[in-house]
């Protein structure tokens, strides 16, 4: 689709159609994988299409690209072999020694780990903030040497809603730039860069790709000059998504709005369900009304996602018990795939952040809440807490 066409196609038009041009020689709809590492040149320099060596450019993954770009409103995408990896090569673009970065008190135990264990021994300082607070996190910069504000909206594993808006204003008047992690809302729900920031990190492993069968990783950029350094660093460090996986990664962000809209429908059954089971102490979901970033949610996203964490009322026993107990329900870390997962963040993602600011409580569940049919994963939950 042409860029003109996609600046003013809706979103699933922009998803399904952004990024790619039926292929001129054979009018192939889809993008081939072009298992290619490298580009016959027509003469010294003479590229086709710009096409010169595959850690540089694949044609699979610059379709990939350009759809990403298309779906959360940005100048250009780009596609890395992990969220980590994104995150690595965002930062790397961005910070030297010296600099410091704010950070979010319950972001996800990986990027945390990237930061306090990769990053600070390069000499990056790092000063974690509730991101439901612009108080704090301006009281958290350090002016002049604040080069990123981190932003994860919603949190995982405790779903704290931050203002995009007000966020992005704390971090501009300090200089710095704001970096929203968008893995959990997604595209569909929320684009923070028409909301003020200036990169959107994605591990593509969750909902984009939505099927669980891809560990990928994407960031998306406003501005051209950063855009620039984003891909000077992309080819210069090497992460870069493979042919393989960046077709995966394309099939399913197609199917991203249907497939979002069924996670929010069986979010909000499961949700009701959970908040009436008196074995269940707190139900944890920005669509609750009670839900403290509840209106902030309301403003910035279209719905409310497909993540749900609760705490039950029998501690830490009982939430592994629960854990153990479900059988739709998968136990498993990661999230956003079609299927329905269960896990316990304090034990299994979140085991890396215990003693730290980050730690979560001992009895909370997490659920990626997947598209199956609602009434089996209420009757599974029910059985799992019974
Ligand atoms: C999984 C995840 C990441 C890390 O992405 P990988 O693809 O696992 O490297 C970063 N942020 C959030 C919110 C995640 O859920």
């Amino acid at each position: 689709m042409s860029q003109e066409h996609a600046d003013k196609a809706g979103f699933e038009t922009r998803a399904i159609h952004a990024g790619y041009e039926p292929d001129p020689t054979t009018g192939a709809v889809i993008p081939p994988i072009f298992a290619t590492s490298t580009y016959k040149q027509d003469g010294v320099g003479g590229l086709r299409g710009g096409y010169e060596y595959s850690r540089s450019a694949n044609p699979t993954r610059t379709a990939l690209e350009g759809a990403l770009a298309a779906v959360e409103e940005g100048e250009r995408g780009f596609a890395f072999a992990s969220g980590l990896a994104a995150e690595d090569t965002l930062v790397r673009t961005v910070c030297r020694p010296g600099d410091h970065v704010v950070f979010p008190d319950d972001a996800y135990g990986g990027t945390h780990r990237l930061f306090a264990k990769v990053e600070a021994a390069w000499g990056l300082g790092l000063t974690t903030a509730p991101v439901s607070d612009p108080d704090a996190v301006r009281a958290a910069i350090r002016p002049g040497e604040t080069k990123l504000v981190w932003l994860e909206t919603p949190t995982n594993p405790l779903l704290n809603i931050g203002d995009i808006e007000a966020i992005a204003a704390v971090a501009h008047d300090a200089g710095a730039l704001l970096v929203v992690d968008n893995t959990f809302a997604t595209p569909y729900l929320q684009q923070p860069l028409t909301l003020g920031a200036d990169v959107v990190v994605h591990s593509t492993t969750k909902y984009v790709g939505g099927h669980s069968d891809v560990v990928g990783g994407a960031l998306v950029v406003r501005d051209l000059e950063l855009a620039e350094q984003v891909a000077f660093h992309q080819n210069a460090i090497g992460a870069v998504s493979g042919p393989f996986d960046a077709f995966l990664t394309h099939r399913g962000l197609k199917t991203l709005g249907v497939r979002m809209d069924r996670h929010c429908d069986n979010a909000e059954a499961v949700v009701e369900f959970l908040a009436a089971h008196p074995a269940v102490g707190s139900v944890i979901y920005p669509g609750l009304p009670e839900h403290p970033g509840h209106d902030v949610a309301s403003r910035q996203m279209k719905r409310y996602g497909g993540m749900v964490s609760f705490r039950v009322t029998g501690g830490e026993e009982q939430a592994l018990r629960v854990c153990d107990r479900a059988r739709v329900f998968t136990l498993g870390e990661s999230l956003g795939g079609v299927e329905s997962l269960i896990e316990h963040p304090g034990r299994m993602t979140h085991a890396s952040v215990a003693g730290t600011d980050l730690e979560v409580p001992a009895d909370l569940v997490r659920l990626s809440v997947g598209i199956e049919t609602a009434a089996d994963l209420i009757a599974d939950l029910d059985h799992a807490l019974g």
